[in-house]
């Protein structure tokens, strides 16, 4: 039975008062504004604990199935938390590989074994995940994967290098891509996908440091590791298909995550009202004519954004071009963000250079962290170039 709208009503004046009776305090101590920037042993742990509270408190993975964790609810009540989040502007949960991709692909296409040894851990946040796609020199071109995973009896055996995995160094278990055949027509047939564990012998992770001067991602190294063998996920050679639909949940192309916030949400609002009292000979800059057209094509811009959200979810008027919404979602979201954080730096005229530790820098350097920190979005699962090749051949129809 569908929930009323006054249920629905009451749920969120309820997850309302909890989110503000539990925000957590300023802990002294830069927080990450995105899952991609966890640093060290203090963010992690508050993180850790942030999300353990949230999914005690029932307000994660609400609508996975209750025997593994979930909350076995509609997935209305998750989105009413959600936004219940972003109003509150609490701490993100940061297991977003897990809760987000790793996840729902389990829950969507894992056996009874994979939902019942690391669904729960997931939400709980007691095991942290997550992705080994990436490789020093497969990057977009992710179906020729290098990394060798060589059976062994009972067990794999890996070896190989992947590159940019965020967490790498706290993670328990990462959704792994692996060469298991080197000898099939098509590379991509020679792919098989595993969930493995990452606290084995001959797994090694080095942090790389990114442009913000935040870790985040690691190099990870993969030397004669043995994993056994039921770590395979479906069949061998299955590993490009399962990738496929990993990406899926990546891009955003499918609903189904467990919820939770993954980034700081900051609207055109926000900004507005943060830099309101910037100004430039004397005048406030929000008053200057050329700005004040560049914030509106911002506003123009992220309402578009909302609009095509709730327009995707309306058959009859996604006709046209279906998918277009989902499939450009990534590519428009991400980039969208990464212009408005440009946006506000340039309000800030000179001072807009300074950075995290400067003393004149406004609001500690949150908006120049933000701002290095949009590109991520526009790289991490297909670059914005690989994003835009995807709309062309698979909504417009353009050749390769
Ligand atoms: C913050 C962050 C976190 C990440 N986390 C992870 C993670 O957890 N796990 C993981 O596996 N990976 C992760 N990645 C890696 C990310 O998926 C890759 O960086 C991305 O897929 C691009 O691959 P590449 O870096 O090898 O660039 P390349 O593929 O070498 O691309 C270089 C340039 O060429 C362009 N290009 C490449 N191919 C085409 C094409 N066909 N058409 C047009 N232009 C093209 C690209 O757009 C780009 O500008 C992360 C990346 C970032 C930035």
């Amino acid at each position: 039975m569908s929930a009323s709208e006054q249920e629905l009503q009451e749920f969120r004046a309820e997850v309302s008062a909890w989110m503000q009776e539990n925000n957590p305090a300023d802990p002294g101590f830069l927080l990450p504004q995105t899952f991609m920037e966890v640093s060290d042993d203090q963010q992690l742990e508050f993180l850790r604990e942030w999300q353990h509270k949230v999914w005690a408190a029932g307000y994660l993975g609400m609508a996975w199935p209750r025997e593994y964790g979930g909350g076995g609810v509609d997935a209305k009540f998750q989105s009413i938390v959600d936004r219940e989040m972003r109003r509150h502007a609490v701490p993100i949960c940061f297991n977003v590989i897990g809760l987000g991709w790793a996840g729902p692909l389990i829950n969507d296409i894992g056996s009874e074994e994979e939902k019942a040894k690391y669904l729960k851990g997931i939400l709980t946040a007691e095991d942290i995940w997550c992705q080994g796609f990436s490789e020093p020199d497969n990057g977009s071109d992710l179906g020729n994967a290098q990394t060798r995973a060589v059976r062994d009896g009972d067990e794999y055996v890996l070896n190989g290098q992947k590159i940019w995995t965020t967490m790498g160094n706290f993670a328990k278990y990462m959704i792994l891509l692996a060469r298991t055949n080197t000898e099939t027509a098509r590379k991509y047939d020679g792919l098989s996908y595993f969930l493995s564990p990452m606290h084995v012998p001959g797994i090694d992770t080095r942090p790389i440091r990114k442009i913000t001067g935040e870790f985040g991602f690691t190099e990870t190294f993969f030397t004669d590791a043995r994993i056994p063998a039921d770590c395979l996920m479906g069949e061998e050679g299955q590993g490009w298909r399962i990738a496929m639909q990993t990406l899926q949940y990546e891009r955003g192309a499918e609903a189904g995550n467990a919820g939770g916030l993954a980034m700081v949400r900051v609207t055109i609002d926000d900004m507005i009202e943060q830099l309101a009292d910037v100004t430039r000979d004397g005048e406030p800059v929000l008053r200057d004519p050329i700005m004040r057209d560049q914030l509106v094509q911002a506003i123009m811009e992220e309402k578009a954004l909302a609009i095509g959200d709730k327009r995707a979810h309306i058959g009859p008027l996604t006709t046209d071009y279906p998918g277009s919404l989902p499939l450009s979602r990534k590519l428009r979201a991400s980039e969208m963000t990464r212009h408005m954080r440009k946006l506000a730096i340039n309000l800030q005229g000179a001072a807009g250079g300074l950075y995290v530790g400067d003393d004149e820098v406004r609001q500690g350097g949150f908006w120049q962290r933000a701002y290095f920190n949009s590109f991520s979005a526009t790289i991490g699962g297909g670059t914005s170039q690989v994003q835009a090749n995807i709309v062309g051949e698979h909504v417009l129809g353009l050749p390769k």
